[in-house]
Protein backbone atom coordinates (compact mmCIF):
# COMPACT_ATOMS: atom_id res chain seq x y z
CA UNK A 1 0.00 0.00 0.00
CA UNK A 2 1.38 3.30 -0.91
CA UNK A 3 1.44 5.87 1.79
CA UNK A 4 0.63 9.50 0.98
CA UNK A 5 2.35 12.43 3.12
CA UNK A 6 1.56 15.92 3.48
CA UNK A 7 4.35 18.28 3.62
CA UNK A 8 3.60 20.53 6.74
CA UNK A 9 5.95 23.36 6.58
CA UNK A 10 7.04 25.30 10.03
CA UNK A 11 4.75 28.10 11.32
CA UNK A 12 4.57 30.19 14.44
CA UNK A 13 1.62 27.13 15.52
CA UNK A 14 5.45 25.00 16.62
CA UNK A 15 7.37 25.70 19.29
CA UNK A 16 10.56 24.95 18.05
CA UNK A 17 11.72 26.09 14.50
CA UNK A 18 14.77 24.95 13.41
CA UNK A 19 14.83 27.45 10.49
CA UNK A 20 14.19 30.81 12.37
CA UNK A 21 17.10 32.74 13.75
CA UNK A 22 17.11 33.37 17.80
CA UNK A 23 16.29 36.85 18.95
CA UNK A 24 19.84 37.39 19.83
CA UNK A 25 21.07 36.35 16.92
CA UNK A 26 18.77 38.75 14.63
CA UNK A 27 20.00 41.66 17.02
CA UNK A 28 23.71 40.45 16.73
CA UNK A 29 23.06 40.67 12.54
CA UNK A 30 20.82 43.79 12.52
CA UNK A 31 23.90 45.46 14.29
CA UNK A 32 26.47 44.07 12.12
CA UNK A 33 24.51 45.75 9.01
CA UNK A 34 24.34 48.99 10.38
CA UNK A 35 26.83 51.50 10.07
CA UNK A 36 26.33 54.71 12.74
CA UNK A 37 25.39 57.93 10.79
CA UNK A 38 28.46 60.47 10.71
CA UNK A 39 26.90 63.88 9.69
CA UNK A 40 26.29 66.36 11.78
CA UNK A 41 25.49 69.71 12.74
CA UNK A 42 24.85 72.30 15.23
CA UNK A 43 21.99 72.81 17.82
CA UNK A 44 21.44 75.29 20.87
CA UNK A 45 21.72 73.69 24.20
CA UNK A 46 18.42 73.77 24.88
CA UNK A 47 17.53 71.36 21.90
CA UNK A 48 20.22 68.96 22.34
CA UNK A 49 18.38 67.04 24.94
CA UNK A 50 18.75 63.13 23.67
CA UNK A 51 20.73 64.03 20.98
CA UNK A 52 24.21 62.37 20.55
CA UNK A 53 27.21 64.48 20.77
CA UNK A 54 29.23 64.60 17.66
CA UNK A 55 32.58 65.68 19.47
CA UNK A 56 34.26 65.79 22.66
CA UNK A 57 32.84 68.88 24.70
CA UNK A 58 35.98 70.48 27.10
CA UNK A 59 35.73 73.02 29.46
CA UNK A 60 37.00 76.17 29.03
CA UNK A 61 36.74 77.42 32.68
CA UNK A 62 36.47 75.96 36.10
CA UNK A 63 33.37 75.52 37.88
CA UNK A 64 32.66 76.50 40.47
CA UNK A 65 34.82 79.84 38.85
CA UNK A 66 36.23 80.38 42.63
CA UNK A 67 36.15 79.22 45.69
CA UNK A 68 33.08 79.96 47.16
CA UNK A 69 30.95 79.24 50.76
CA UNK A 70 29.00 75.99 50.49
CA UNK A 71 26.66 77.85 53.39
CA UNK A 72 25.37 80.70 55.15
CA UNK A 73 27.43 81.71 57.88
CA UNK A 74 31.00 83.24 58.60
CA UNK A 75 34.54 82.76 56.96
CA UNK A 76 37.22 82.57 58.98
CA UNK A 77 40.97 82.17 58.83
CA UNK A 78 41.47 78.09 59.21
CA UNK A 79 44.53 78.65 62.21
CA UNK A 80 42.30 81.11 63.88
CA UNK A 81 39.52 78.34 64.24
CA UNK A 82 40.05 77.25 68.25
CA UNK A 83 41.20 73.68 69.13
CA UNK A 84 39.65 73.55 72.76
CA UNK A 85 37.11 75.78 74.50
CA UNK A 86 35.32 78.83 72.77
CA UNK A 87 36.69 82.17 70.93
CA UNK A 88 35.05 85.33 69.97
CA UNK A 89 35.52 87.23 66.70
CA UNK A 90 34.69 90.67 65.36
CA UNK A 91 32.44 90.28 62.57
CA UNK A 92 34.03 93.03 59.92
CA UNK A 93 32.17 92.47 56.47
CA UNK A 94 29.32 90.81 54.28
CA UNK A 95 29.71 88.64 51.64
CA UNK A 96 26.97 87.68 49.30
CA UNK A 97 26.99 85.51 46.16
CA UNK A 98 27.41 88.07 43.35
CA UNK A 99 28.72 91.18 45.91
CA UNK A 100 31.93 89.58 47.43
CA UNK A 101 33.49 92.07 49.49
CA UNK A 102 37.18 93.10 49.14
CA UNK A 103 37.86 93.53 52.82
CA UNK A 104 40.97 91.61 54.06
CA UNK A 105 40.42 89.29 56.96
CA UNK A 106 42.76 89.33 59.84
CA UNK A 107 43.54 87.05 63.29
CA UNK A 108 40.89 87.74 65.74
CA UNK A 109 38.04 88.44 62.69
CA UNK A 110 35.83 87.08 60.90
CA UNK A 111 33.71 87.48 57.38
CA UNK A 112 29.54 87.59 57.94
CA UNK A 113 29.13 85.30 54.40
CA UNK A 114 26.13 83.81 51.98
CA UNK A 115 25.71 80.60 49.94
CA UNK A 116 28.05 80.98 46.88
CA UNK A 117 29.99 84.54 48.33
CA UNK A 118 33.64 83.93 46.86
CA UNK A 119 35.71 83.43 49.99
CA UNK A 120 37.25 87.00 50.94
CA UNK A 121 40.86 86.97 50.92
CA UNK A 122 42.48 85.65 54.00
CA UNK A 123 39.27 83.12 55.13
CA UNK A 124 39.86 79.67 54.22
CA UNK A 125 36.85 77.93 56.06
CA UNK A 126 33.29 78.87 56.66
CA UNK A 127 30.97 77.90 60.07
CA UNK A 128 27.62 77.65 59.38
CA UNK A 129 25.42 79.99 61.37
CA UNK A 130 23.63 77.49 63.44
CA UNK A 131 26.63 76.78 65.00
CA UNK A 132 27.66 80.09 65.88
CA UNK A 133 26.38 81.89 68.38
CA UNK A 134 26.25 86.27 67.68
CA UNK A 135 26.74 87.98 70.47
CA UNK A 136 25.50 91.10 69.62
CA UNK A 137 25.83 93.24 66.12
CA UNK A 138 29.84 92.63 65.34
CA UNK A 139 31.05 90.02 67.85
CA UNK A 140 30.25 85.90 67.33
CA UNK A 141 31.27 83.13 69.34
CA UNK A 142 32.25 79.31 68.16
CA UNK A 143 33.59 76.53 69.95
CA UNK A 144 35.99 73.78 69.23
CA UNK A 145 34.51 71.40 66.47
CA UNK A 146 35.30 73.26 63.53
CA UNK A 147 37.87 72.34 60.78
CA UNK A 148 40.20 74.06 58.17
CA UNK A 149 38.47 74.25 54.77
CA UNK A 150 35.18 73.09 56.38
CA UNK A 151 32.33 74.17 54.16
CA UNK A 152 34.11 75.75 51.19
CA UNK A 153 34.11 74.64 47.84
CA UNK A 154 37.07 74.70 45.74
CA UNK A 155 37.27 76.83 42.02
CA UNK A 156 37.43 74.08 39.25
CA UNK A 157 36.48 71.14 42.08
CA UNK A 158 33.56 70.09 40.16
CA UNK A 159 35.03 70.60 36.51
CA UNK A 160 38.26 72.17 36.15
CA UNK A 161 39.72 74.07 33.35
CA UNK A 162 40.59 72.22 30.14
CA UNK A 163 38.84 68.87 31.02
CA UNK A 164 36.99 67.00 28.79
CA UNK A 165 33.00 66.97 29.98
CA UNK A 166 32.01 64.48 27.52
CA UNK A 167 33.17 62.11 24.98
CA UNK A 168 31.97 62.02 21.53
CA UNK A 169 29.06 59.65 21.38
CA UNK A 170 27.10 60.71 24.50
CA UNK A 171 23.76 60.50 24.65
CA UNK A 172 22.62 64.25 26.31
CA UNK A 173 20.40 64.15 29.58
CA UNK A 174 18.69 66.55 31.78
CA UNK A 175 21.71 67.18 33.65
CA UNK A 176 23.88 67.23 30.95
CA UNK A 177 22.08 70.24 29.43
CA UNK A 178 22.68 72.28 33.03
CA UNK A 179 26.35 71.21 33.54
CA UNK A 180 27.17 72.44 29.39
CA UNK A 181 25.17 75.66 30.02
CA UNK A 182 27.28 75.87 33.56
CA UNK A 183 30.26 75.49 31.39
CA UNK A 184 28.62 78.55 29.22
CA UNK A 185 27.88 76.93 25.93
CA UNK A 186 25.31 78.18 23.76
CA UNK A 187 25.45 75.28 21.56
CA UNK A 188 26.97 72.05 20.91
CA UNK A 189 27.58 70.13 18.06
CA UNK A 190 25.60 66.81 17.47
CA UNK A 191 24.61 63.73 15.15
CA UNK A 192 22.21 64.73 12.83
CA UNK A 193 18.53 62.77 13.81
CA UNK A 194 17.89 59.51 11.75
CA UNK A 195 15.11 60.00 9.38
CA UNK A 196 12.50 57.55 9.23
CA UNK A 197 9.71 56.60 6.86
CA UNK A 198 6.99 54.10 7.52
CA UNK A 199 3.41 52.90 5.78
CA UNK A 200 1.10 50.33 6.77
CA UNK A 201 0.07 47.96 4.31
CA UNK A 202 -3.02 46.14 3.71
CA UNK A 203 -5.92 46.36 1.82
CA UNK A 204 -8.31 45.81 4.74
CA UNK A 205 -7.51 49.49 6.35
CA UNK A 206 -9.21 52.35 6.90
CA UNK A 207 -7.95 55.90 8.17
CA UNK A 208 -9.42 57.55 11.17
CA UNK A 209 -12.25 59.48 9.97
CA UNK A 210 -13.31 56.76 7.29
CA UNK A 211 -16.48 55.17 7.66
CA UNK A 212 -15.52 51.09 7.99
CA UNK A 213 -17.22 49.21 5.69
CA UNK A 214 -17.46 45.36 6.14
CA UNK A 215 -14.29 43.74 6.80
CA UNK A 216 -12.39 46.83 6.87
CA UNK A 217 -10.52 48.12 10.77
CA UNK A 218 -8.56 51.13 11.37
CA UNK A 219 -4.93 51.34 10.92
CA UNK A 220 -3.87 51.19 14.26
CA UNK A 221 -0.81 50.47 13.76
CA UNK A 222 -0.04 54.06 12.12
CA UNK A 223 -0.58 55.52 15.17
CA UNK A 224 1.51 52.91 17.80
CA UNK A 225 4.79 53.26 15.37
CA UNK A 226 4.32 57.06 15.08
CA UNK A 227 3.85 57.20 18.89
CA UNK A 228 6.92 54.91 19.56
CA UNK A 229 9.18 57.03 16.81
CA UNK A 230 8.01 59.98 18.59
CA UNK A 231 9.64 58.87 22.09
CA UNK A 232 12.69 58.01 20.23
CA UNK A 233 13.37 61.73 18.62
CA UNK A 234 13.83 61.14 15.35
CA UNK A 235 12.78 62.41 12.22
CA UNK A 236 9.43 60.93 10.81
CA UNK A 237 8.34 61.13 7.53
CA UNK A 238 4.78 59.26 7.55
CA UNK A 239 3.32 57.89 4.39
CA UNK A 240 0.08 56.24 5.65
CA UNK A 241 -1.45 53.20 4.02
CA UNK A 242 -0.32 51.55 1.13
CA UNK A 243 -2.65 48.78 -0.46
CA UNK A 244 -1.77 45.10 -1.28
CA UNK A 245 -0.73 45.86 -4.46
CA UNK A 246 2.75 44.61 -5.67
CA UNK A 247 2.78 48.08 -7.61
CA UNK A 248 2.02 50.32 -5.52
CA UNK A 249 4.32 48.77 -3.03
CA UNK A 250 7.23 48.94 -4.94
CA UNK A 251 6.51 52.82 -5.58
CA UNK A 252 6.64 53.31 -1.81
CA UNK A 253 9.65 50.97 -1.29
CA UNK A 254 11.48 53.41 -3.78
CA UNK A 255 10.36 56.49 -2.66
CA UNK A 256 10.39 55.50 1.49
CA UNK A 257 14.34 54.39 0.56
CA UNK A 258 15.05 57.61 -1.27
CA UNK A 259 13.88 59.53 1.69
CA UNK A 260 15.09 57.67 4.63
CA UNK A 261 17.74 55.93 6.53
CA UNK A 262 15.59 53.49 7.68
CA UNK A 263 12.14 52.07 6.14
CA UNK A 264 9.38 50.17 8.42
CA UNK A 265 6.60 49.19 7.10
CA UNK A 266 3.61 46.92 9.02
CA UNK A 267 1.51 44.04 7.55
CA UNK A 268 2.47 41.52 4.38
CA UNK A 269 5.27 39.29 6.37
CA UNK A 270 3.64 36.06 6.44
CA UNK A 271 3.08 33.75 4.25
CA UNK A 272 -0.52 35.13 2.83
CA UNK A 273 -1.41 35.59 -1.05
CA UNK A 274 -1.69 39.17 -0.44
CA UNK A 275 1.55 39.50 1.60
CA UNK A 276 4.45 41.16 -0.89
CA UNK A 277 6.85 42.60 1.45
CA UNK A 278 9.35 40.01 1.08
CA UNK A 279 9.40 39.60 -2.27
CA UNK A 280 9.26 43.02 -3.50
CA UNK A 281 12.38 43.56 -0.62
CA UNK A 282 13.92 40.87 -2.37
CA UNK A 283 13.56 42.54 -5.86
CA UNK A 284 14.63 46.31 -5.04
CA UNK A 285 17.22 45.24 -2.29
CA UNK A 286 18.23 42.26 -0.04
CA UNK A 287 16.68 40.55 2.82
CA UNK A 288 19.12 39.52 5.51
CA UNK A 289 16.27 36.87 7.36
CA UNK A 290 12.46 37.20 7.61
CA UNK A 291 11.49 34.88 10.53
CA UNK A 292 12.71 35.06 14.12
CA UNK A 293 11.88 31.89 17.01
CA UNK A 294 9.75 34.11 19.10
CA UNK A 295 6.34 35.32 19.98
CA UNK A 296 4.24 37.29 19.26
CA UNK A 297 6.09 38.65 16.27
CA UNK A 298 7.59 35.73 14.14
CA UNK A 299 7.50 37.04 10.83
CA UNK A 300 10.12 40.06 10.80
CA UNK A 301 11.76 40.86 7.61
CA UNK A 302 14.38 42.71 7.90
CA UNK A 303 17.11 44.48 5.09
CA UNK A 304 18.61 46.68 2.92
CA UNK A 305 16.79 49.07 0.12
CA UNK A 306 18.76 51.14 -1.79
CA UNK A 307 21.20 52.51 0.70
CA UNK A 308 18.43 52.53 3.36
CA UNK A 309 17.70 50.04 5.82
CA UNK A 310 14.46 47.94 6.16
CA UNK A 311 12.09 46.79 9.22
CA UNK A 312 9.17 44.99 7.34
CA UNK A 313 7.25 44.56 11.20
CA UNK A 314 4.29 41.73 11.24
CA UNK A 315 0.95 43.48 10.48
CA UNK A 316 -0.66 42.09 14.08
CA UNK A 317 -0.79 45.65 16.56
CA UNK A 318 0.97 43.68 19.30
CA UNK A 319 3.78 42.13 17.04
CA UNK A 320 4.12 45.71 15.32
CA UNK A 321 5.09 47.23 18.81
CA UNK A 322 6.79 44.49 20.66
CA UNK A 323 9.22 43.82 17.18
CA UNK A 324 9.76 47.71 17.45
CA UNK A 325 10.40 47.45 21.40
CA UNK A 326 13.20 45.11 20.72
CA UNK A 327 14.70 45.39 17.12
CA UNK A 328 14.12 48.51 15.79
CA UNK A 329 14.44 50.90 18.98
CA UNK A 330 18.02 49.63 19.66
CA UNK A 331 18.66 49.62 16.02
CA UNK A 332 17.85 53.35 15.67
CA UNK A 333 20.00 54.05 18.78
CA UNK A 334 22.76 52.45 17.40
CA UNK A 335 21.89 54.47 14.35
CA UNK A 336 22.04 58.12 15.66
CA UNK A 337 25.82 57.22 17.02
CA UNK A 338 25.29 56.17 20.33
CA UNK A 339 26.17 52.62 21.36
CA UNK A 340 23.83 49.55 21.32
CA UNK A 341 22.02 50.02 24.41
CA UNK A 342 21.48 47.82 27.42
CA UNK A 343 18.10 47.28 28.61
CA UNK A 344 17.03 47.30 31.97
CA UNK A 345 16.01 43.73 32.78
CA UNK A 346 14.76 42.90 36.58
CA UNK A 347 13.71 39.92 38.54
CA UNK A 348 10.18 39.51 39.62
CA UNK A 349 8.32 37.00 41.51
CA UNK A 350 5.26 35.15 38.82
CA UNK A 351 2.32 35.89 40.39
CA UNK A 352 0.69 32.99 38.28
CA UNK A 353 2.21 30.09 36.31
CA UNK A 354 2.67 30.81 32.97
CA UNK A 355 2.28 28.08 30.17
CA UNK A 356 5.38 27.54 27.80
CA UNK A 357 6.81 24.59 25.63
CA UNK A 358 10.38 25.34 24.93
CA UNK A 359 11.88 26.27 21.51
CA UNK A 360 11.30 29.77 21.18
CA UNK A 361 11.38 33.20 22.94
CA UNK A 362 8.35 34.54 24.31
CA UNK A 363 7.39 37.92 25.15
CA UNK A 364 4.52 37.79 27.95
CA UNK A 365 2.94 41.78 28.14
CA UNK A 366 3.09 41.76 31.98
CA UNK A 367 2.36 44.56 34.90
CA UNK A 368 5.04 44.74 37.36
CA UNK A 369 4.00 46.04 40.65
CA UNK A 370 5.41 45.92 44.13
CA UNK A 371 3.51 44.08 47.00
CA UNK A 372 3.46 44.31 50.75
CA UNK A 373 6.61 43.17 51.32
CA UNK A 374 8.55 45.45 48.84
CA UNK A 375 8.94 42.62 46.53
CA UNK A 376 8.47 42.98 42.85
CA UNK A 377 6.10 40.98 41.36
CA UNK A 378 4.52 40.34 38.26
CA UNK A 379 1.64 38.81 36.60
CA UNK A 380 0.24 38.23 32.63
CA UNK A 381 -1.54 41.81 31.99
CA UNK A 382 -4.72 39.81 29.96
CA UNK A 383 -5.15 37.97 26.71
CA UNK A 384 -1.99 37.45 24.88
CA UNK A 385 -3.26 37.38 21.10
CA UNK A 386 -1.01 39.35 19.17
CA UNK A 387 -3.58 41.49 17.83
CA UNK A 388 -5.09 42.09 21.55
CA UNK A 389 -3.31 45.80 21.58
CA UNK A 390 -5.38 46.44 24.96
CA UNK A 391 -3.58 44.47 27.20
CA UNK A 392 -0.29 46.45 25.32
CA UNK A 393 -2.48 49.16 26.87
CA UNK A 394 -2.58 48.04 30.05
CA UNK A 395 1.38 46.49 30.05
CA UNK A 396 4.05 47.97 32.09
CA UNK A 397 6.76 45.50 31.13
CA UNK A 398 7.52 42.25 29.11
CA UNK A 399 8.32 39.20 30.86
CA UNK A 400 11.59 37.39 29.31
CA UNK A 401 10.44 33.89 28.44
CA UNK A 402 13.67 32.63 26.72
CA UNK A 403 14.15 29.31 24.16
CA UNK A 404 15.28 27.14 26.83
CA UNK A 405 12.63 28.23 29.58
CA UNK A 406 9.34 25.28 29.37
CA UNK A 407 6.85 26.71 31.55
CA UNK A 408 7.06 28.98 34.54
CA UNK A 409 5.21 28.21 38.52
CA UNK A 410 3.64 30.42 39.78
CA UNK A 411 6.52 32.00 42.94
CA UNK A 412 9.10 31.42 39.98
CA UNK A 413 11.83 34.22 39.79
CA UNK A 414 11.00 35.49 35.80
CA UNK A 415 13.20 38.10 33.96
CA UNK A 416 11.02 41.49 33.43
CA UNK A 417 12.05 43.91 30.78
CA UNK A 418 10.55 47.00 32.19
CA UNK A 419 8.82 49.74 29.70
CA UNK A 420 10.03 52.88 31.54
CA UNK A 421 11.75 53.23 35.03
CA UNK A 422 7.94 54.26 36.72
CA UNK A 423 5.43 51.12 37.46
P1 LIG B 1 -0.74 40.74 7.74
O1 LIG B 1 0.63 40.48 8.29
O2 LIG B 1 -0.75 41.78 6.71
O3 LIG B 1 -1.37 39.47 7.30
O4 LIG B 1 -1.60 41.28 8.97
C1 LIG B 1 -1.82 40.50 10.12
C2 LIG B 1 -3.00 41.03 10.90
O5 LIG B 1 -2.75 42.35 11.35
C3 LIG B 1 -4.29 41.12 10.07
O6 LIG B 1 -5.36 40.79 10.91
C4 LIG B 1 -4.36 42.57 9.70
O7 LIG B 1 -5.65 43.02 9.44
C5 LIG B 1 -3.76 43.25 10.91
N1 LIG B 1 -3.17 44.52 10.54
C6 LIG B 1 -2.27 44.69 9.55
N2 LIG B 1 -1.91 45.98 9.47
C7 LIG B 1 -2.60 46.63 10.42
C8 LIG B 1 -2.67 48.01 10.82
N3 LIG B 1 -1.94 48.94 10.21
N4 LIG B 1 -3.49 48.34 11.85
C9 LIG B 1 -4.21 47.39 12.47
N5 LIG B 1 -4.19 46.10 12.14
C10 LIG B 1 -3.40 45.70 11.12
MG1 LIG C 1 -1.96 42.33 5.24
Amino acid sequence: MVSSKITIQVSCADAGDPYSLRVAQAKNAIRKALTPIAEDEMVAVRDALGRVLAGDCMSSIDVPSHTNSAMDGYAFIGSDLPTEGEREFTVVATAMAGQPTDHVCTSGQCIRIMTGAPMPAGTDSVVMQEQAELMDDDRVRIDSRHRTGQNVRQAGEDIARGACVYRKGRRVTAADLGVLASLGYAEVRVIRRPRVAFFSTGDELRSIGDTLAEGEIYDSNRYSLYAMLTEMGVEIIDMGVVGDDPQALTGAFDRAAAAADLVITSGGVSVGEADYTKAILEQRGEVAFWTIAMKPGRPLTFGHLDGALFFGLPGNPVAVMLTFHQFVRPALRYLAGGDWPQDLIVEARAEKGLKKRAGRFEFVRGILAYDEMGELTVKPAGAQGSGILTSMSRANCFVLLDEACAGVAAGDRVRVQPFSTQL
